[in-house]
């Protein structure tokens, strides 16, 4: 039978890090194990710089602009007692083949990001292979892009479910006798042509979700830096607790409404197998963590989500005529155009107003000005949208001290607020 694991980006972060992924593994000698795994550590963000310096200051010399990232690698390969030649020949040749692809298709930006990007997770299955053999265990290194397929909307591929998984399926019966473990990349894909894609930022967990869907596993697990999925950032509060249990609704409704702890998009492939997902922790792999299935708990305790860096748009008719359907159609629209993502909104009879994780000052002027001249706008920014599930009134007016409210938002379980952090901030 196989299972899936997926280890994000803390888990493969260094070499001491790499050591512990291949001592969680091996203990699981008897399955098939698909490992989904992310970029090493900032790896991805290092690479979001590269392709800026790539676009911004037309440094086109993708092997110089990554010269820090692939010492990097070539560093942890020498900890891990790998032979660093073959693995920085390896880690050369997979920016040989995007340089290639970036020459012969003269793309948008959203197609550089992701010829460029995709990198670190090439990089890092890279590694972890290398050195899951070195240790005797039997690893074979699959290409994602070559089971993963995707449309090309560059940066949020969207994945052809039904050939990806015909793909997966068929990759992995045809290995059956080959190897135990199979290294593959998360966030990764490529669409019909051939060219990389992306599957949005954190993506790697909806890859394993997919990998997970396709082969029909009993039993997901994601290996985190937290024992499980908590009631809230241990950053920012104190009290939290870890959910033992979680139902797939529950799940998908945390996660929409922003907890990072695992990727939206996550839930529902696996929800529709009925297959358990695990969330635990790769530092204490002894623990229990969280399980995730059709049944949760009876009472949740309070559950609260932060999200920082959000802003609102309220957006008025400027003939003062009501806000209408046709209105809301076009706002729809435009909003789907732009990919501005909203949390949550609302109407009244002249303004509507809607939430968004801030998408950048050029992508906000452009939507502005796409929706055309008989609307206008009143934006606050910086601002910071908390979401309570199963809330009490004594802790939301805890979670509100010395923040002005700017909306609010009740519903049966959940009570969603946009706030200004702190007074301080408002009257400066
Ligand atoms: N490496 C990618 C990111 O950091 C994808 C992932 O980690 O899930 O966004
Ligand atoms: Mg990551």
């Amino acid at each position: 039978m196989e299972k899936v694991f997926k280890f994000g980006g803390a888990s493969v972060k260094n070499a001491d890090a790499i050591k512990n992924v291949k001592n969680i593994i091996q203990k699981y000698s008897d399955d098939k194990i698909i490992i989904v795994v992310s970029a090493m550590g900032k790896t991805t963000n290092a690479l979001e710089e590269v392709y800026q310096n790539y676009i911004v200051e037309k440094k086109l010399n993708l092997q110089e602009l990554m010269h820090e990232i692939v010492n990097f690698h070539v560093e942890v390969a020498a900890e891990l007692d790998l032979n660093t030649a073959l693995v920085k020949e390896s880690l050369l040749s997979h920016i040989v083949i995007a340089e290639e692809k970036l020459k012969t298709k003269v793309g948008e930006n959203d197609f550089i990001y992701d010829q460029i990007v995709s990198l670190g997770e090439l990089f890092s299955t890279t590694m972890l292979n290398e050195y899951l053999n070195k240790s005797n265990l039997k690893s074979s290194w699959l290409d994602a892009r070559t089971v993963l397929k995707t449309d090309s909307t560059y940066r949020e591929g969207k994945v052809d479910f039904k050939e990806t998984s015909a793909l997966i399926l068929n990759y992995i019966t045809e290995n059956k006798s080959h190897a135990q473990y199979i290294v593959t990349q998360g966030f990764i894909g490529a669409d019909k042509d051939g060219y990389t894609t992306t599957l949005g930022r954190e993506g790697s967990d909806y890859t394993a979700a997919i990998f997970a869907y396709s082969l029909d596993v009993k039993e997901l697990t994601i290996w985190k830096d937290v024992p499980g999925i908590l009631t809230a950032d241990p950053k920012k509060f104190d009290n939290v607790e870890k959910l033992s249990r979680l139902s797939y609704s529950e799940a998908i409704e945390m996660t929409y409404y922003g907890a990072k702890v695992i990727h939206p998009k996550t839930i529902k492939p696996i929800q529709n197998k009925n297959i358990k997902l695990h969330v635990r922790s790769f530092q204490n792999p002894e623990y229990e963590g969280t399980i995730i299935t059709s049944d949760g708990l009876l009472n949740y305790p309070p559950i609260v989500v932060v999200q920082n860096d959000m802003m609102l748009i309220q957006i008025f008719t400027k003939d003062f005529t009501f806000v209408a359907e046709d209105h809301l159609s076009q706002i729809f629209s435009k909003l789907n155009e732009h990919r501005i993502k909203m949390s949550t909104m609302r109407n009244s009879a002249i303004s509507f107003t809607i939430c968004v994780k801030n998408p950048g000052k050029e992508r906000i002027a452009n939507f502005m000005n796409d929706l055309g001249d008989n609307f206008s706008f009143d934006i606050f920014t910086d601002l910071q949208l908390l979401t309570v599930r199963y809330f009490q009134d004594a802790l939301i007016k805890n979670l509100t001290k010395n923040k002005v409210i700017l909306f609010e938002e009740t519903m049966k379980y959940t009570i969603q607020l946009v706030v200004k952090p702190s007074l301080q901030l408002i009257e400066k």
